[in-house]
């Protein structure tokens, strides 16, 4: 019988934990979503977390190679770390592709802020984004959730 394959997803997209910066709550509700969840194949990871920062904590972007918070902390020591443990994660779990939350510093796919605090979004990714990129592994955010099932159907598709 074929082996259901995993995705990796963010944390705050699954739900069920408080790990956003800000403490709010963005838990996915699409279908295509809920319908993995339900199959037992997401593993949720929460980079930043991972990485030690607490909940809730400064809002922090990419600057120049770095992680940096608005008054300028460097935290990227501990974006590393996280990025570093959720790609251990996704090869521990053999993972299929990611769906990760948008414009974060850690988990954007497409997006992430210019690194200016000034609510200015660019082309960009994450830094855990770019470890699992950089792996090999295909990553999505929330709003191509239908690409992403197609990926899945294609490859088991392909698999039988
Ligand atoms: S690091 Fe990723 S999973 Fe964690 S709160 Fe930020 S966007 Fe969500």
């Amino acid at each position: 019988m074929m082996k259901m394959r995993k995705i990796l997803v963010s944390q705050c997209l699954y739900g069920g934990k408080t790990v956003r910066y800000d403490g709010g709550d963005t838990t996915e509700t699409n279908p295509i979503f809920l319908k993995w969840k339900k199959e037992g194949r997401l593993i949720p990871v929460c980079p930043e977390v991972f990485g030690g920062l607490p909940v809730p904590r400064p809002d922090s972007q990419r600057v120049d190679g770095k992680v940096l918070t608005g008054s300028g902390k460097d935290v990227t020591a501990e974006y590393i770390k996280g990025a570093r443990e959720a790609l251990r994660l996704a090869k521990e779990n053999d993972i299929i592709f990611a769906v990760m939350k948008q414009d974060s510093p850690s988990c954007g796919s497409r997006f992430i802020y210019d690194g200016t605090f000034t609510d200015t979004k660019i082309s960009g990714q994450g830094l855990a984004v770019e470890y699992l990129r950089n792996a090999g592994y295909r990553v999505f955010g929330e709003e191509s959730l239908e690409q992403a099932e197609a990926c899945l159907t294609e490859y088991e598709r392909d698999e039988t």
